[in-house]
């Protein structure tokens, strides 16, 4: 079936989904094309105490099932689907999803970031449950407890160092014994007498998936293959980020890990903005995508404004001359 639509948002995490109040209460019916993973990020997050207007804190899929409902309240409508190819090469730009072909004037870009995780099932079935990737979010949950991070790069340490306002003691796993983060964040990390190390190591499993929480962790040594069984109470996996961006390769500019680059939130194709972790290395946040979110939508109402009135421009300059 074929779409045509002026403003088409893909994805509907906090980026997506305020874009689409934006774009639908300036009375642009935008579409939503919303990702198998509807709501992003914030869906596979417990309680969510840093997002500005909830006193208590919201569950995070619940901030997302409100935002949902209050895009749709102004008429946005939404796709249960992914993307599976873009064509960028002209406006209007196409949108193929598996059962729909999208025409659109503009296309917002929100297809977010996933955090990368160490594969294991026990790690899937405590997410939000003392196993997180975002201290951020989650450290003020481990006021007095016994937290693990896992990585050694720059996010890595970060975590370790603001998880250190909280938890009892905050140990750090690698599994090299040199780190990827810059040596100031090491060195600063150092001096902080809260935070241990555990090198040349993984993470196998954690437990207990039974009871729901975290209880401990088995990590083995890489070198002497020794495993050794921690009482823990959270874990957090700091090992970066993929940016969902494979559908615009070779059409949008990437940096060298693949998030797209924006001059604000404008990508190099007029008409076409990308909002939230997509183009966001550094922030991340519920609040940030939301913010570039508003961002995209405002571009593209502009966008289409200005192309109204060149278009209406034209066609009086056109009946002047005959
Ligand atoms: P990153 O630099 O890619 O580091 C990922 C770390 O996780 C590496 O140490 C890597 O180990 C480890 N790792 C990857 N896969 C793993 C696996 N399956 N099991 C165990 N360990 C694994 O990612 P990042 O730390 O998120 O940083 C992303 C970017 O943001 C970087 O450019 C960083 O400089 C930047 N950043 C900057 C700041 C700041 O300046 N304040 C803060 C945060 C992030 P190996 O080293 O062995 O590959």
């Amino acid at each position: 079936m074929s779409i045509r639509k002026k403003v088409t948002i893909l994805g509907s995490g906090s980026a997506g989904l305020t874009a689409a109040i934006y774009a639908a209460r300036a009375d642009l019916e935008p579409l939503v094309v919303q990702g198998l993973q509807a709501g992003g990020q914030l869906t596979i997050t417990t309680d969510v105490e840093n997002f500005p207007g909830f006193p208590g804190g919201i569950l995070g899929p619940e901030l997302m099932e409100e935002m949902h409902k209050q895009a749709e309240r102004f008429g946005t409508q939404f796709i249960y689907d992914n993307a599976e190819a873009v064509d960028l090469s002209k406006a209007p730009f196409l949108v193929k999803t598996s059962s729909e072909e999208i025409l659109t004037d503009t296309l917002l870009i929100c297809t977010g970031a996933t955090a990368k995780l160490l594969g294991l099932e026990s790690e899937n079935k405590l997410m939000g449950h003392g196993v997180s990737a975002c201290a951020t979010c989650d450290g003020f949950f481990f006021r007095d407890k016994v937290v693990f991070v896992v990585g050694g790069g720059d996010t890595a340490f970060e975590e370790a160092m603001f998880l250190t306002r909280f938890a009892s003691s905050v140990t750090l796993i690698h599994r090299r014994d040199g780190f990827r983060a810059s040596k100031i964040m090491v060195d600063r990390a150092r001096e902080n007498k809260k935070i241990d190390y555990i090198l040349d190591s993984v993470v196998d499993d954690i437990t207990d998936v039974n009871a729901g929480e975290v209880k401990a962790i088995k990590v083995r040594n890489l070198k002497n293959g020794k495993t050794q069984e921690l009482p823990a109470d959270g874990v957090f996996i700091a090992i970066g980020h993929k940016p969902n961006t494979d559908l615009f390769k070779g059409q949008l500019d990437m940096d060298e890990s693949g998030y797209l680059v924006t001059n604000g939130v404008k990508t190099k194709i007029p008409g076409v903005y990308a909002a939230g972790d997509v183009q966001d290395p550094l922030y991340r946040q519920a609040v940030t995508a939301a913010g570039t979110g508003c961002m995209a939508a405002l571009e593209a109402q502009w966008f289409l404004e200005a192309q109204e009135a060149a278009h209406k421009e034209a066609t009086k300059a056109q009946v002047a001359g005959k």
